[in-house]
């Protein structure tokens, strides 16, 4: 009895399992023993000791077989930030989250741990050590981050005990790590083009890049804690490496690792973001007669230019988070990962 009730305490579904945050998810949570369910809307790999539901999350019916005998729930589904489909966010993110919220409480499910992202914050200007007190963005820097704020929201005020449904959000920051499809790929496709020479403001702006493994390790955690009156119920929590790192100093680590030369040259941000503005008012001007996206845009400027990491104190005194991996580990580690993508000497 003991024992059958231990097993289904394990039993946990990822959303958004094939994506490069939640196969790690998976694998960790294979190796720590979980009987893990991965709902996506594409199959991304393969796993005999996982089962696999195909679906879209706005569908409830898609849903609900993946949910059934589910004590916990990871949702980490989302479109793409590089797509900016305003429609597909709002789609996706908030009306998508709300019926999995629908599900899972259909479906009993106990325990909700979401993927917010640290950017629900950030409206472009400096953030230093900023806590998870801070206003969410009056202006978010797009509209994943618009959507990722009512997302995280709706999630956590669905947190009921009286149900027995409890809920939480990560706020991760930057993630990096082997097998992601964006940063290092996008990084060293840019250098192949001459597009990584210069750096946007004098270089010193701390930010926060996130080892995916620290990622899931909070996420675990965060599950695993969650209950009846513990401090997470309701709330978010920032999960980064804590060690903010220079943003050109990151790149500059990935592209030399990778035998390719770092930046060399500066512009002042300020002349960056408004060319960067300029550029917008061209395009919106160009709209009616053609579609372009370019991805030289103010949002970006901000994002390369200024200070934003965070303090993950809240997730260290509740959840006893620590990095498992530190940042010259991870990034060695993820350089090693896409030989591949390796300039030859
Ligand atoms: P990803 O694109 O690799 O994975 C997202 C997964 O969601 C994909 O497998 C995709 O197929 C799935 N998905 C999308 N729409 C779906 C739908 N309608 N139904 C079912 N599945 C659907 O993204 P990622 O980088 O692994 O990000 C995971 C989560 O972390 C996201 O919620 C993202 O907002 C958040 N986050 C990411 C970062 C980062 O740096 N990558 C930073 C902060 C927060």
């Amino acid at each position: 009895m003991a024992t059958r009730l231990r097993q289904a305490n394990k039993k946990c579904t990822v959303i958004g399992g094939s994506g490069f945050l939640g196969q790690h998810m998976v694998e960790s949570l294979v190796e720590k023993g979980y009987s893990v369910n991965v709902f996506d809307i594409q199959k991304g790999f393969e796993n005999s000791k996982v089962q696999f539901f195909l679906g879209d999350l706005c569908r409830k019916e898609d849903l609900l077989p993946a949910l059934q005998g589910v004590v916990m729930v990871f949702h980490c589904a989302s479109p793409t930030p590089s797509s900016n489909n305003r429609e597909l966010f709002y789609k996706v993110n908030y009306l998508g989250t709300k019926v999995v919220l629908e599900a899972c409480r259909e479906a009993g499910v106990q325990k909700l741990v979401l993927t917010s992202s640290a950017s629900v914050v950030f409206e472009g200007t400096d953030i230093k050590g900023g806590t998870e007190d801070l206003p969410y963005a009056k202006k978010p820097i797009d509209y994943y981050t618009e959507t990722k704020i009512l997302q995280e929201k709706e999630v956590l005020s669905a947190n009921a005990p009286e149900r027995n449904f409890f809920t939480t959000a990560i706020r991760p920051h930057g993630i990096f790590g082997p097998r992601d499809p964006q940063l290092v790929p996008i990084l060293i496709q840019a250098a192949k083009h001459g597009k990584m020479k210069f750096m946007i403001g004098d270089g010193k702006n701390l930010v926060d890049f996130t080892f995916v493994e620290n990622v899931v390790h909070g996420h675990i955690l965060a599950a695993e804690q969650l209950q009846r009156d513990s401090p997470l119920c309701g709330k978010a929590f920032h999960i980064t490496n804590d060690e903010p790192i220079p943003f050109w100093e990151f790149l500059s680590r990935i592209l030399t690792g990778l035998n390719y030369e770092a930046p060399r040259y500066r512009i002042p941000y300020w002349l960056a973001y408004y060319l960067a503005l300029l550029l917008s008012l061209v395009v919106l001007l160009l709209s009616p007669l053609v579609a372009l996206s370019p991805t030289f845009t103010p949002m970006r400027v901000a994002l390369a230019g200024t200070f934003h990491y965070y303090s993950c104190e809240r997730a260290k005194k509740h959840m006893g988070y620590k990095p498992p991996v530190s940042l010259d580990e991870a990034v060695a580690r993820t350089v090693e990962s896409y030989p591949h993508l390796r300039r030859d000497a």
